[in-house]
This record gives C-alpha cells, sequence and structure tokens, in this order.
C-alpha cells in the first residue's frame, strides 16, 4: 500500500507542468472548462485545480483540468461550483458535466490514496452542491 502510493506520487511528481496539461487535454479535449472557449494561438490554456490549492486541493491529475488564462485569473481562489455559477451568470458555457466527473474522479482517487484531509470534506461539500443544483432538472447525477 505505502510502496503504491509513493510510486503514484514519483509518477505524478514526474510530469512537469505542461506534460500534467497535455494530459487534461488530451483527456478533455482543448476547450476551457469554464467559458467553453476552444483553445487557440491567442486563447491559450492553463492548468486549473478544481480543488484549489489553498483548499488542500493535490496536484493530481484528478484534480487538474485546462482553463483559459482568463478565466484562471478570475476565478481566483473561488470554489468551482461558485465560479460555475458565477460563468452562467456571466453568460458562458461552463462544462459541468467535466467538473462532475473531475470531483468524482478526485474523490476515487482520494479513496484509494489515502490522505488528503483537507480536500476530502472540501470535495465532497462541493459534489454535493452540484447535485443540489442538477437534481431539480433531473441532470442524472444520483
Ligand atoms: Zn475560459
Amino acid at each position: 500500500m505505502r510502496d503504491r502510493r509513493r510510486k503514484r506520487t514519483i509518477v505524478v511528481m514526474a510530469l512537469d507542468r505542461a506534460a500534467r496539461l497535455r494530459v487534461a487535454l488530451e483527456r478533455d479535449g482543448g476547450t476551457c472548462i469554464w467559458c467553453g472557449r476552444a483553445f487557440t494561438a491567442q486563447i491559450t490554456p492553463s492548468t486549473e485545480h478544481v480543488v484549489p490549492r489553498v483548499k488542500g486541493g493535490p496536484s493530481w491529475p484528478e484534480n487538474e483540468v485546462a482553463a483559459c488564462r482568463r478565466c484562471n485569473a478570475d476565478r481566483g481562489h473561488r470554489g468551482p461550483v461558485e465560479w460555475l455559477e458565477e460563468c452562467e451568470r456571466r453568460g458562458w458555457e461552463p462544462d459541468g458535466a467535466r467538473l462532475v466527473r473531475a470531483l468524482t474522479q478526485l474523490v476515487d482517487a482520494i479513496a484509494r490514496e489515502g490522505g488528503q484531509r483537507r480536500a476530502r470534506p472540501y470535495v465532497d461539500a462541493q459534489l454535493r452542491r452540484l447535485r443540489r443544483r442538477a437534481a431539480p432538472r433531473g441532470a442524472g447525477l444520483a
């Protein structure tokens, strides 16, 4: 158990920032999670931490998605669901499904790897909030 965890940490840390961003882009496609714009030479991607690092979010692939630099900067340290709702107020088209998937995979990764005492309750609260939002529309997040 310990060994596996250490190996994973080494593998994750060995990927530099650019490589981790490529992983997120290949997994999720070349659009910003928050505004939905496609990345171009002008709209460049950056690594966005679903759970902000100041809230204890780990630098794991499960906690990293691609966002354009504008959205990344505008969001600051706001929680992902609060910021998702702000994006909607601005008339953007945030990728709620991608956020649910990222948070769900992060829950699984934390369950597997252990630790993350600060991030765990934060992720759970964000997912509950997302599910409450989705429930009236029956978006199938149960
Ligand atoms: Zn954006």
